[in-house]
């Protein structure tokens, strides 16, 4: 049986880079992925100034780059109808970079060229079956040959929102109740500039827009809603996709006469997450650790900084046990900020109900004349720009 030190389920940008991080080091890789050709499934295309360091710490920037990546220069958020005032992230942020945005199955596949190149192997088309976990997991694959099984010294579930892996390693999920409802859908000859990520917040409504360019004049427009009004589009809805953005408050003219140029789909917002993503030889990453809220854009950075948290660890302890519950240890600090600061988001512009109402009263005056009323974690990262008790004090009037 062959083996392997590292047996990734899933080629996506959580197995990739993962991948092509820990063959470069001279380790044994093999990344399956079920998938002969990527294709646009509705996917994350916006990376934040802390998602971007990431990338540039793992070595993958640069085939972003040259994938298509764009940086648009300025970020600008709505809270009503007129525009706050526009922020460029290579001058406001500690990193002193700005957003990237880059088409998803393009992103695919230059990281997983980029594993292959660095040594890794890759099978596309094969469907991992299932893992049995132990201090050797053997990993059970379906694919053209008939079944098949090799054997790693750490396996590791990069497979996504809908992760079979999971349960393979029998790991607990913690299901938040159902929250937004996140449409999205990638248009092409918008008037929109490509030089602007707009991000349209409409509280009283309890909706989001938002409009992230290519450098093409295509992008991908993203519509949140909750509660009363909350909108599950798909198929051949785009027509009502617009209407529903103008009805939202998007600035008028942005997207007329934009074309529809890719599917439209609708995804559950409620975040699903394992607490502490490893257990007996299986290391969980990407969305199969914690599935982010899409609305507000987290999932691609989390992916990128479980990549080098689980690579630090591999690297620092031969024991790979011991290095698995460590990456597990980190994960959970980062990621609860990042839920921490989420949570907050979701309860001041999406939430219903006269307690959000009551915060939202009280704090989005102080949002619009303090452009830092609220912390930047979202956009600098969980290290950079933590949720901090004086920031929740702050937003929900509290004492500290
Ligand atoms: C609508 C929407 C909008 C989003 N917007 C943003 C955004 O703007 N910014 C942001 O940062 N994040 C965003 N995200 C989140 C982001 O897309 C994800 O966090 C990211 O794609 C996770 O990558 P991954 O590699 O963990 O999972 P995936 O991209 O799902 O990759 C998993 C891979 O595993 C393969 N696979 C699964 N099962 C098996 C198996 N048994 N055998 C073999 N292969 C298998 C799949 O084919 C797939 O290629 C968004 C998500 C959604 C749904």
């Amino acid at each position: 049986m062959a083996a392997y030190d590292i047996v990734t389920v899933g080629g996506g940008v959580a197995g990739s880079v993962l991948g092509k991080a820990m063959a470069e080091r001279g380790y044994r890789v093999l990344i399956v992925e079920r998938e002969t050709e990527f294709k646009d499934r509705v996917r994350g295309e916006f990376v934040f100034p802390w998602g971007v360091a990431e990338a540039k710490h793992l070595g993958v920037y640069d085939a972003l780059i040259q994938a298509g990546g764009h940086h648009p220069k300025y970020w600008t958020d709505y809270a009503g109808p007129d525009p706050l005032p526009s922020r460029d992230f290579a001058e406001d942020t500690p990193q002193r970079l700005r957003g990237l945005c880059i088409y998803h199955p393009r992103m695919q596949d230059a990281l997983i060229e980029a594993a292959e190149a660095a040594g890794a192997e890759v099978r596309r088309g094969v469907r991992v079956r299932a893992i049995e976990p132990g201090r050797q997991p053997r990993v059970l694959l379906d694919g053209h040959g008939g079944p098949a099984a090799v054997t790693a010294r750490l396996a590791v579930g990069a497979d996504g929102r809908s992760s079979l892996a999971r349960k393979w390693g029998s790991f607990d999920a913690r299901e938040d109740p159902p929250g937004n409802l996140f449409a999205g859908v990638l248009v092409e000859n918008a008037p929109a500039s490509a030089e602007n990520s707009i991000c349209m917040l409409n509280p009283s409504q309890l909706r989001i827009v938002l409009y992230l360019p290519q450098s093409d004049h295509s992008g991908r427009a993203y519509l949140g809603s909750r509660g009363d009004t909350a909108v599950r589009l798909s198929g051949g809805g785009f027509l009502s996709f617009l209407r529903e953005c103008a009805a939202s408050g998007l600035a008028p003219g942005l997207l007329d006469g934009a074309r529809q140029a890719g599917p439209l789909a609708t995804f559950d917002g409620a975040e699903s997450s394992v607490g502490h993503p490893y257990k007996n030889g299986i290391a969980l990453v990407g969305d199969a650790a914690a599935t982010s809220d899409p609305t507000w854009g987290q999932g691609l950075s989390l992916t990128l900084r479980d990549i080098r948290a689980l690579r630090d660890a591999l690297l620092a302890d031969d024991d790979w046990d011991a290095a698995g519950h460590a990456y597990a240890a980190a994960h959970d600090y980062y990621y609860d900020k990042v839920r921490t600061a989420v949570s907050w988001f979701t309860q001041l512009f999406m939430q219903p109900g006269q307690e959000a109402d009551a915060l939202r009263a009280r704090a989005l005056p102080q949002m619009a004349s303090d452009p830092f009323f609220l912390p930047d974690t979202l956009i600098a990262g969980p290290d950079l720009a933590p949720p901090t008790p004086e920031y929740r004090a702050k937003l929900f009037g509290e004492r500290h």
